[in-house]
């Protein structure tokens, strides 16, 4: 058995369940939590194979006792958070529950491993969308936060709660700054995943349209297996640091359709509609990323970006079995 612990909050989405296996590979013993596992399938489990491998516990994460109580019973190494409201879209829809289950959250966590003295390693999932609009200039470390979404500012209350968190109290505490990441794991309300689908389904003869919003919008798409491992990266340095995790290359939307249109030879233009509704209140034109330090000091590089996602995203839609 492993001497290692690893506790991931927010075990069963996208990341999480990624991180499990790749924990549980390095022997890892795998802790995670879910808000009510009595209601969740464990769907991205099954589907990696890795079901009933961890030791998932219900817990509301806005109570600060039940976060104690699961530190204390578990004593991990590492606590990985990658709970909460993910969606960018959704945060304008549900500002309130989507800025307590990322910041509150972080806090309460926070809290805890000082109140606890915990010997802890703690990883925050910030995100690209703190750096809002850059005007063309590839968001780096030192790069300024500039939100435009309740999601984003969420997560900049969260990435500088850790940054205040581990020099006031010296917390091994470290932001993981990621850019957008995709697999067949990302929930069917993402655009990528809505893409995928659609155009596979009019591959195989489906009349549908295909309903999009702003398809303009410019960002840095990498493959989310590869991001598991810059985060546990991040928690083997001497010091903890944050680091910017992308591939390094921008592409519009437009690239993004234009490309799995044509991994059938279909052009897009003649199944795609556009919908004002589905536009964002604001969005980031935008988003690109300089990803040099994590490449340097963690050697950490993607290896696929988005033309290797999006034929990644294809093949697994085309291959995947009911689960
Ligand atoms: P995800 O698939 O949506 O997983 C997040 C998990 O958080 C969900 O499975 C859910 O688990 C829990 N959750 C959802 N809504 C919640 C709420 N209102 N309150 C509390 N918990 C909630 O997200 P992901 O793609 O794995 O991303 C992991 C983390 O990285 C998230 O914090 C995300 O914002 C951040 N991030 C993601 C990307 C990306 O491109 N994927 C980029 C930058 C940052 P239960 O239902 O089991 O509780």
């Amino acid at each position: 058995m492993s001497s290692k612990k690893a506790l991931i909050i927010g075990i069963t989405g996208q990341d999480g369940s990624y991180l499990a296996d790749y924990l549980l590979k390095k022997d890892y013993q795998v802790f995670g939590t879910s808000r009510d596992l009595s209601n969740h399938s464990l769907i991205n489990h099954q589907r990696l194979g890795i079901k009933g491998k961890t030791e998932i516990t219900s817990l509301s994460l806005d109570d600060p006792k039940g976060i104690t109580g699961l530190i204390e019973k578990t004593g991990p190494d590492e606590i990985y958070n990658l709970a909460g409201q993910s969606s960018v879209s959704l945060s304008f829809q549900k500002p309130l529950q989507t800025f307590r289950s990322i910041a509150n959250t972080t806090l309460n966590i926070l809290e805890t491993i000082k109140t606890l003295q915990a010997p802890v390693r703690y990883y925050n999932a910030s995100s690209s969308e703190c750096f809002g609009n850059t005007n063309g200039i590839r968001a780096d470390e030192e790069t300024p936060f500039k939100p435009c979404s309740p999601y984003a500012t969420a997560k900049s209350a969260a990435h500088w709660l850790t940054d205040n968190y581990r020099k006031a109290y010296n917390i091994y505490a470290c932001s993981g700054i990621l850019f957008n990441h995709e697999s067949p794991l990302r929930p069917k309300n993402f655009v990528t995943r809505k893409i995928i689908n659609s155009v596979c389904r009019i591959a195989d003869g489906s009349k549908e349209k295909l309903v999009l919003g702003n398809i303009n919008i410019q960002r840095d798409w990498g493959w989310a297996p590869e991001y598991v491992e810059a985060m546990w990266k991040m928690l083997q340095q001497e010091y903890p640091e944050d680091y910017v995790i992308a591939t390094g290359q921008t592409f519009s939307l437009e690239d993004f359709l234009s490309r799995a249109f044509a991994h059938f030879d279909m052009d897009w233009k003649a199944h795609v509609e556009f919908d004002q509704g589905l536009y964002r209140p604001a969005d980031i034109e935008v988003s690109s990323a300089n990803p040099a330090k994590a490449n340097d000091e963690l050697a950490w590089k993607a290896r696929y970006a988005m033309p290797d996602v999006v034929t990644k995203l294809i093949e697994s839609e085309l291959n995947s079995v009911a689960v």
